[in-house]
């Protein structure tokens, strides 16, 4: 085979072809291309800027592209329909010329301004008409969003309580289909968290940090209220409501004993808002810690967590997980709108309980808008609800309650 020929065939397996300019971390915007030309340690004067820092050659920052363009593009000439006068068919948007495609499409990753290099980049790589892959297929994030709404179709239709379609999923193989499939979600959901990270420690009584306060709020007691004879109010009372009164609510069941708590009195207050058949009646308002650390699942932070670069493609799918947990975090801190059910976020919090070594779940309230924003759902039973001195049970989920006071909705602001 001739030389020349081999040339163009490994260019066209590369997917681009020669070029012997270099180019420093300044010129490409791009965070993780950035930093692989800004940690390189190597030293020469950029084709395109002119200084003289850490380089690349434009060949090897090419190489890093490629993967991206290979899994997001496609050849339009395969790929869309072609027609010799009218060019290609039924694609008016979508298909980029070489120019179009680099200056277009890829610079909204790689964020350049030098227009030189951007001109190398298009008459480097591989002159070709190409359309996005995601024309015709969806990304993995969007297919994941659309299990999370198929699943939440089977759980609201089956007429199985949350308790009982988590313990009958222990044998998957066996079950029937839709069964399968909202098991398969929750795994998938669950992996995800883990693929992230997002615990968080509450530490409680018996650690060496200072505990966490948690604030609980209800409305159903009057001021200075003699409950029963007590001259002070209980935790019990102000604590997880027993089973008797537990109605249905956003992370668990009617009848499903857990704690519901804030990390700010205000948020706390606002979740729970005045009692509709005596508004005048206070917030009574109880600062819990955790008798030992509980560790939860943490929904509250994903906006902050760093996501990896479109070119990283070693952590491509941590990039997947951040955009399906971002859109599935921020659904389910949504306010609840007439018809929806809290059967999704009931199954899922019954999953967490039951089939992981987690205490709770961290989400942001539906109902405040700024600031901090975190509640919890703790799974700690009415009598796990204990009084400042009272003997803990460090096997179990315990909340002591430090103090409690009273204090005016209105005063809050609610
Ligand atoms: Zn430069």
């Amino acid at each position: 085979m001739g030389l020349a020929k081999r040339h163009l065939e490994e260019t066209e397996a590369r997917g681009y072809g020669d070029t012997d300019r270099v180019v420093c971390a300044g010129c490409i915007g791009d965070p993780y291309i950035h930093n692989r030309i800004r940690y390189s340690h190597r030293s020469g004067t950029c084709s395109f800027c002119g200084s003289h820092r850490n380089i690349l050659p434009l060949e090897e920052v090419l190489a890093m592209m490629m993967p991206v363009i290979r899994r997001d593009y496609l050849p339009a000439l395969d790929n869309v329909p072609w027609d010799r006068e009218e060019g290609y068919l039924s694609s008016a948007h979508g298909v980029y010329d070489p120019y179009e495609f680099v200056y277009e499409e890829l610079n909204t990753w790689l964020e350049i301004e030098n227009d030189d290099l951007l001109q190398e980049i298009a008459d480097t790589l591989a002159a070709e008409d190409r359309v996005s892959a995601y024309r015709f297929s969806l990304r993995q994030e969007e297919r994941d969003m659309e299990k999370w709404k198929e699943y939440s179709k089977l759980v609201t239709n089956t007429p199985l309580s949350a308790e009982q379609i988590v313990s009958l999923t222990d044998k998957p193989d066996r079950l029937p289909e839709d069964l399968q499939a909202i098991r398969a979600t929750l795994d998938m959901v669950y992996d995800y968290c883990r693929e992230l990270r997002l615990t968080t420690d509450l530490y409680g009584l018996s650690s060496q940090f200072r505990p966490r306060s948690i604030y609980r709020c209800v409305n159903f007691l009057d001021w200075n209220p003699d409950y029963a004879g007590l001259s002070f109010i209980p935790a019990t009372l102000v604590g997880t409501a027993p089973a008797r009164s537990v109605e249905d609510n956003r992370m668990s069941e009617k009848g499903d004993m857990m704690f519901y708590g804030a990390e700010d009195k205000r948020v706390a207050a606002t979740e729970v808002g005045r009692n509709a058949s005596c508004p005048s009646r206070p917030a009574t308002i109880g600062t819990f810690h955790p008798g030992r650390r509980l560790r939860v699942l943490d929904l509250t932070d994903i906006a902050s967590w760093k996501l990896p670069g479109i070119f990283d493609v070693e952590h491509e799918k941590i990039r997947s997980c951040w955009f399906f947990l971002k859109a599935f975090t921020d659904l389910i801190s949504e306010e609840k709108r007439d018809g929806d059910s809290y059967k999704p976020t009931q199954v899922l919090t019954k999953y967490i309980q039951r089939k992981t070594d987690l205490q709770g779940i961290r989400y942001n309230s539906s109902k405040v808008r700024d600031g901090n924003r975190g509640c919890y759902v703790l799974f700690v039973t009415n009598r796990d609800c204990l009084e400042k001195g009272d003997c803990l049970d460090t096997t179990r989920n315990q909340l002591v309650m430090e103090k409690v006071e009273q204090v005016d909705f209105a005063g809050m602001g609610i």
